[in-house]
């Protein structure tokens, strides 16, 4: 199961657009009224100060301190570089180290970015790898913060951030606590920390498998193991539409946008319980996600039938009773070729068919890939994702890559989906 690649800069423009745009219709009801005076450390000034809205260069001055203080846990440190002033603020910077602070071997940098239009509001961007793992850009916490200069100092006197953004990617975690091991690093709550354990080791057990399709996953995968489905729709701004997507892959949110690889995993905690032996199947086939994304990367398409069938063969484990007894029917419910150019194997699928679905994509991977070999199997996924993925396109793309014609090609498929388990 998988997200559609996004666009994390358009997607972040747009959301900067948005709150310029709360902020310039006075939406956003922040401060500048009235400043209460009182501190939370007693080093600040001590009466009514002259205030004036926080420059750029010394909003960012401010903030890397701050994050200085952030990475080495230290709170004094934390609330003397900038400190907050009035509810809001002081809620937003305590949240902000409460979460942040206890993550191991997790960088952090900011990017400090003023708001059109609202002078001394910033949009605060934190970024970082996770326990080593990921690309240094990725996002792990965002602010929209009013920065005001009292006296000597920078002091957030208010939190603009709109409610979706405030719990977006680690801030959705009330305690995070990683486990880390050589395959992955998961990040979770306490409560399931045994759980992560024990998918940490499946991962390793399971990273082998992907061998067979010439795929070495040769670093760790950062995997979101979440408490609730509230959770996991607040950590991803949103999540899947369709609540049957428990465990899947999806793009790291990095500051660049761009793509990268290996893609996270997002498991729902609660659909595990109970699956003990299932996991390390279901992480061969996450992980079989996560590391053959950038095959479509220069692809016209990327369609899901692909990515699902690579998967679904590495997965390994499935009984292809339900997909014979459709082929014994004529393969009329969801003929081969018009499953190939789906765009989604889910919308508008009941599950039963959702998984035949499944089926027809594993079996096809493991066909090719027992009658002509890898190299072939890979020159063939590349060559229909490329396609227009008609049956016409997907017929011409076999016939050229695997030297035969669509006919004989499901005839073949026919057969050997009787040799399965
Ligand atoms: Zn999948």
């Amino acid at each position: 199961m998988r997200l559609r690649a996004q666009s994390g800069s358009a997607a972040h423009a747009a959301f900067v657009a948005a709150v310029a745009l709360l902020a310039s219709a006075g939406v956003l009801v922040a401060l500048a009224v009235a400043l209460p005076v009182a501190f939370d450390d007693e080093a600040s000034p001590a009466v009514g100060p002259a205030t004036r809205a926080a420059r750029p260069a010394e909003a960012e001055a401010a903030v890397d301190k701050a994050v200085a203080a952030l990475r080495a846990a230290d709170e004094d440190a934390w609330r003397v570089a900038l400190p907050a002033s009035g509810d809001a603020a002081r809620r937003a910077m305590a949240d902000l180290f409460d979460t942040l602070s206890g993550l191991p071997r997790t960088t952090l940098e900011a990017v400090v970015q003023p708001i059109p239009s609202r002078g001394g509001r910033y949009d605060i961007r934190l970024l970082g790898t996770l326990a080593g793992a990921g690309p240094a850009d990725r996002l792990v916490a965002e602010r929209v913060l009013d920065l005001e200069v009292m006296g000597p100092r920078v002091v957030a006197t208010g939190d603009a951030t709109p409610k979706a953004a405030r719990e977006l990617y680690l801030m959705a975690f009330d305690e995070p606590r990683v486990v880390e091991h050589d395959a992955c690093v998961i990040i979770t709550e306490p409560k399931y920390t045994d759980l992560a354990e024990d998918l940490a080791t499946a991962a390793g057990a399971a990273r082998g498998e992907l061998a067979m399709l010439g795929v070495d996953p040769d670093r760790a995968v950062v995997l979101y193991l979440y408490a609730t489905r509230a959770q996991l729709r607040d950590a991803l701004g949103g999540g899947p539409t369709d609540e049957r997507f428990e465990f899947f892959s999806a793009p790291v949110a990095r500051e660049s946008g761009e793509l990268g690889w290996p893609r996270d995993i997002n498991i729902l905690a609660p659909a595990l319980e109970g699956e003990d032996e299932w996991l390390s199947r279901l992480l061969a086939h996450e992980l079989t996600h996560a590391f053959t994304v950038h095959w479509f990367a220069d692809t016209a398409n990327d369609p899901m039938f692909l990515a699902e069938g690579m998967a679904v063969a590495v997965e390994g484990g499935r009984s292809y009773d339900a997909l014979r007894a459709e082929l014994a029917g004529g393969n009329e419910r969801l003929p081969l070729a018009t499953a190939i150019g789906l765009g989604s194997l889910w919308s508008g699928n009941a599950d039963d068919k959702v998984q035949l679905a499944y089926l027809e994509a594993g079996s096809v991977v493991l066909y090719i890939l027992d009658e002509w070999g890898l190299e072939d199997l890979k020159r063939w996924i590349l060559g229909v994702a490329d396609s227009d993925l008609t049956p016409d396109g997907v017929a011409a793309t076999t016939r050229r890559t695997l030297g035969v014609t669509w006919d004989a090609f499901v005839a073949g498929w026919t057969e050997y989906v009787q040799t399965l388990p």
